[in-house]
């Protein structure tokens, strides 16, 4: 069993960031702390003792940090799903919906062999499109998405609900 002390307790919510009425969940504070980070990287992999994961993906940007220990925890590789223009490689896109506008992600076209069951890694899950559009990114090269870990769930936001409907696994440490 991993140690199941709160995570909750390491993140700091910074009000009005980054524009006004947001709470924003701060998980800096999480990762600069020895324990907290070896703890939520435990919890974060508990549910999967016993399942075939070959690769982590983690979302641009702190789902690099959490995806990159993940990975090296569960000696497998780790693949960057970054934002529109910043993989050297050959790419694919994917576009997703913000509040207002739009957004795209990207994945290198060679990233995932068809097959390979991959875990997606993220700090937080909101509404879900970041998610979802990494999601559509791992099957689009033939992958098959084994789950997504987060630290965060925000419910109301209807990521969860979204990525359910789907038929995918998800798991969040708090909410
Ligand atoms: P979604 O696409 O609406 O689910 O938003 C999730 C994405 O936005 C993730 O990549 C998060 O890192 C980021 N995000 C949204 N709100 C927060 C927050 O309060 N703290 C940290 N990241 C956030």
């Amino acid at each position: 069993m991993p140690d199941t002390r709160d995570v909750k307790s390491y993140i700091r919510t910074i009000p009005d960031f980054p524009h006004a009425g947001i709470r924003f969940r701060d998980v800096t504070t999480l990762f600069s702390d020895p324990r907290g980070f070896r703890v939520a990287v435990d919890q974060l992999l508990h549910p999967y003792a016993g399942i075939r994961i070959d690769k982590v993906a983690g979302l641009e940007a702190r789902g690099f940090i959490l995806g990159g220990a993940v990975a090296h925890q569960l000696s497998v590789g780790f693949i960057p799903v970054r934002k529109q223009g910043k993989l050297p490689g050959r790419t694919i896109a994917q576009d997703y919906t913000l509040e207002y506008g739009t957004a795209t992600i990207e994945i290198h076209d060679d990233a995932v062999q068809p097959g390979e069951r991959v875990l997606i890694v993220d700090d937080l899950l909101a509404t879900g499109g970041t998610a979802e559009a990494g999601v559509r990114l791992i099957e689009k090269l033939g992958g098959v998405v084994v789950s997504l870990a987060f630290i965060i769930d925000l419910p109301e936001l209807g990521g969860r609900a979204r990525l359910e409907k789907l038929g995918l696994d998800v798991h969040a440490l708090c909410a």
